[in-house]
């Protein structure tokens, strides 16, 4: 009698695990869709990427994760039967230029000349972060494995540098960032890649999201890729460092000549959407600007300047005050230090 409780009492368990096991191996969103010509966007769930066929090979943008590199690459070897000749970084964040040792026996790797000091091991002594610090039960100043929560617990793996089993304050400042294959040509201000007669050229965008960001032109296809800064009807995750440096940004996207505008996140669209991301900032800047003129503290101008126009853009419910906010503490001279990652 009592065995046979334990065993039912085993089944359940067995059933309830491979359920809620089911359930959590989704298998990821996944697809390749043609732009134009020969260039084509290739999706990892919400992430996406972009690549270019030519004659001698292929010239992709960010690798995601190496799950997706390795599914991209079976994909690319059994449909066009060339190689992935250059892996162009959009920038350093782990959710885009992870996993591209996957491509590392053909490709070369380029992205702007910062992303080495941002992938460079970690340095000094920083302390914990504030929410690293709620982790550290056994306040040694580190993070252990088991102490981890929320993203270290995740991506425990990719923040612990030097695989000691531990996370410190400087591998917490350099991010998970251990699956990046470093680039091994680098560029300051704007670089060409030619390959099989194709042409694309990577412009750097300067500090807007991160200090690396740069923007694929892609001239014969008349199509422009950009992970983060540029977006499809949604407004940006965040406005650091400042509203300037954005529109610095998407003034040099929208000095470009292309036609598809295409994300690292959500839609894509056309050069119609990419000038309303910079109408956006704009109007966002001269709108706070406006009110900290007419005496209006930050509350007031989050309660008046609702932005109407972008009101269908996803995002606006959700970070129209924030964005406000964060525009209003830069031109008061309040902005705490403010840090990039958002996406
Ligand atoms: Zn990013």
């Amino acid at each position: 009698m009592r065995l046979t409780t334990t065993s039912f009492v085993l089944a359940l368990c067995l059933l309830v695990a491979l359920v809620s096991g089911a359930g959590a191996q989704q298998p990821p969103a996944r697809g390749i869709v043609n732009v134009t010509g020969q260039l084509y966007r290739a999706q990892n769930n919400n992430h996406y990427t972009v690549f270019l066929v030519t004659p001698d090979g292929i010239i992709m943008s960010d690798p995601i994760n190496r799950d997706f590199a390795r599914w991209l690459k079976a994909e690319i070897a059994s449909r066009f039967k060339v190689p992935v000749r250059y892996v162009l970084y959009t920038h350093r964040d782990w959710d885009h230029a992870s996993g591209g040792v996957v491509f590392a026996d053909t490709a070369e790797f380029v992205g702007h000349r910062n992303m080495l000091a941002a992938l460079a091991p970690p340095a000094g002594n920083p302390p914990l972060p504030a929410d690293a610090v709620k982790m550290d039960a056994n306040r040694n100043a580190l993070v252990e494995r088991a102490e981890a929560t929320g993203a270290i617990a995740e991506r425990f793996a990719l923040f612990d540098y030097n695989r000691d089993e531990v996370v410190s304050g400087a591998e917490i400042a350099r991010g998970s960032v251990s699956d990046v294959n470093p680039p091994s040509v680098t560029f300051t201000d704007r670089h060409t890649v030619t390959l099989g007669g194709k042409r694309v050229t990577m412009i750097h965008l300067g500090t807007a999201h991160a200090d690396d960001s740069s923007v694929l032109h892609f001239p014969d296809e008349r199509a422009v890729f950009s992970a983060d800064i540029l977006q499809v009807k949604r407004l940006p995750g965040g406005l650091a460092p400042t509203v300037g440096a954005w529109i610095d940004a998407l003034a040099i996207i929208n000095a470009l000549d292309f036609e598809h505008a295409l994300t690292g996140h959500a839609l894509a669209g056309t050069k119609k959407d990419a000038a309303d991301t910079l109408r956006y900032l704009e109007d966002i800047s001269s709108g706070v600007a406006a009110g900290i003129g007419a005496g209006r503290s930050l509350a007031e101008i989050q309660k008046t300047l609702m932005l109407e126009a972008y009101k269908g853009f996803e995002r606006w419910d959700t970070t129209r005050e924030a964005h406000i906010a964060a525009v209003y503490a830069t031109m008061k001279g309040t902005r705490p230090g403010a840090s990039a990652g958002t996406r």
